[in-house]
């Protein structure tokens, strides 16, 4: 007979006793920065406190980098450069293997903090350990066609293109789904044969420390990943500045990007920017209305709806929109908010007192507007009193208001009826944002016709964001610039370099030759 399930009360306390330990010892050691293979302290001594946003409790100290980390990081970088570019490929690949090996060993306990230090719930943080080590798996396998290049013949040359890593990198993330997306840009740099200096955001630091000790744990070279933690305008900028540093891979607010662009000029960095959204999923009469409604839910409820793809604006034809509103209603006024360890919460708390505060303040945005808020509009009184906020739904919006136009990064969905699909194109490109769209409709030449008319970087038809690690990931307008994802990222983090070989077929013209 199958084992029983364990009951939800039951996966929370499994939860929270995986936590007790690791959150002990995390107090106990506090979190410095990795460099050159050594846990160090900040030069200064300086510590700041990362709160859980569940409780407010204090997780641990930690370093405070300022720009003379950077500068002994970026320094450690350089020199660990040239040993890392050129170890063969095969060896490199071997060594990421172990990392994402070292990942999948820990996930459980990658998950469970994750959680702690940012208020994801755990049903979609148990997931995102795996895919930060296949993140690694990934780019393992692709370290040996890093350097590939194309073959171009002329007449009487030989033309090929091979490619060389550029240097030592910055990399700078955000707060949510911390984990992942520092996989996701520090694994592509390693595999390419760049070295890295990881500034994580300030809001959740715990898992990049864990990050950096299971990759010194693999065996990657020391140097060759360095972690600085510290505030943005701090670590962050000095990071941007620096010489050493040849590139910057940033995630972040599209405000950030700018700053970070205007920083890296002096020293002519190369930028690589995955920025804010405020992205549409386009909803017509004919679509299947069960499988839109699940994924309007999931893309916008989903982490806390804070995630750069969440979407945000839901254009509905109005032919449909009050029964969809109807059923979208009920669905929002029955998700779950709760404590993030419990395996049956579907929102946990956000990040800071500071995002909540921004959150909460859309809610007086949509009102003073003229919008309805149909569900939430206020702060929820959760487990530990963290900085809880119910789902909220806004009806009667139209394309113009500030809830339809500026990201708000949490539960916080805007709807705005349609009339057709002119319309629905108008409305969903009348943003600065391009990051990504979604479409519903059972008409494929009305799906492709919208695919190409949008402005967004990805979309997705008839689905929910299914990420496929080969394909190019990344926003037009100011949702960024470039792309990551197989090959793309290798573009970024690498030099393209051609080189002509002469056949001996042709002439040289010939200066200072006297004339016969
Ligand atoms: P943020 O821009 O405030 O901070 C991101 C990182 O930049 C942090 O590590 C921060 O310390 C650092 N930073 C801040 N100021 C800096 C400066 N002057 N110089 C150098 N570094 C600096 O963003 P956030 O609030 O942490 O994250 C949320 C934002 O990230 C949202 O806008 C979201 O849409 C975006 N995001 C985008 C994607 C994407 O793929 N497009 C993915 C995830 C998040």
């Amino acid at each position: 007979m199958d084992k029983a399930m364990p009951k939800s009360s039951e996966v929370f306390q499994a939860n929270r006793d995986r936590a007790a330990p690791l959150l002990a010892k995390l107090r106990a050691d506090g979190i410095g920065h990795l460099i050159g293979g050594e846990i160090v302290p900040s030069i200064s001594g300086e510590t700041f406190e990362t709160k859980s946003p569940i409780d407010s409790a204090v997780l641990a100290p930690v370093a405070r980098g300022g720009a003379e980390d950077i500068d002994r990081a970026a320094t450690v970088a350089a020199q660990a450069f040239k040993a890392w570019r050129d170890m063969p490929a095969t060896m490199r690949k071997k060594l990421l293997h172990r990392v994402a090996d070292a990942i999948e060993e820990r996930a459980d306990d990658i998950a469970v903090l994750e959680c702690i230090d940012t208020g994801q719930a755990h049903r979609f943080m148990a997931k995102a350990a795996i895919r930060g080590a296949e993140n690694f798996r990934f780019f393992a396998d692709k370290c040996t066609d890093a350097r590939d290049g194309l073959n171009m013949p002329s007449d009487e040359h030989w033309n090929v293109s091979t490619r060389v890593p550029i240097g030592p990198v910055g990399v700078i993330t955000p707060w949510n789904t911390p984990f992942m997306l520092s996989t996701w840009k520090i694994a592509p740099a390693l595999a390419a044969g760049c070295t890295v200096v990881h500034k994580p955001a300030e809001w959740s630091p715990v898992t990049a420390d864990l990050l950096a000790k299971l990759v010194k744990q693999a065996g990657v070279p020391d140097g060759v990943l360095n972690t600085v933690h510290g505030i943005g305008e701090e670590a962050g900028k000095a990071l941007t500045q620096h010489p050493a540093i040849k590139a910057i891979g940033f995630v972040g607010e599209s405000s950030t990007g700018s700053a970070i662009m205007a920083q890296g000029a002096p020293t002519l960095k190369r930028v690589h920017f995955e920025l804010g959204g405020k992205n549409p999923v386009i909803v017509f009469d004919d679509a299947d209305m069960e499988c839109a409604l699940d994924a309007v839910v999931f893309m916008i409820y989903s982490l806390n709806g804070e995630r750069c793809t969440s979407s945000s604006r839901l254009l509905v034809q109005e032919t449909i929109a009050d029964k969809f509103i109807e059923k979208l209603t009920a669905r929002v006024k029955a998700l779950k908010v709760g404590h993030p360890l419990d395996p049956a919460t579907e929102i946990g708390p956000l990040i800071h007192e500071r995002h909540l505060e921004k959150v909460c303040s859309y809610f007086d945005v949509a009102r003073k507007d003229g919008a309805v808020i149909a569900v939430g509009g206020r702060t929820h009184d959760g487990p530990g009193g963290g900085h809880y906020v119910q789902p909220t739904l806004v009806t009667g919006a139209h394309a113009g208001m500030r809830i339809a136009q500026e990201e708000v990064f949490g539960p916080f969905l805007t709807v705005i009826p349609f009339r057709d699909e002119k319309n629905a194109v108008e409305i969903a490109n009348d943003v600065q944002y391009g990051l990504t769209g979604y479409v519903w409709t059972s008409d494929m030449g009305r799906a492709l016709r919208v695919a190409d008319a949008l402005e967004a970087g990805m979309i997705w038809l008839n689905s929910e964001n299914v990420r496929h690690l080969p394909t190019p990931f990344g926003g037009m307008k100011s949702s960024g610039i470039g792309r990551d994802g197989g090959d793309y990222s290798f573009d970024f983090y690498m030099e393209t370099k051609h080189v002509s070989l002469a056949k001996g077929t042709h002439r040289i013209q010939r200066l200072g030759v006297p004339s016969s």
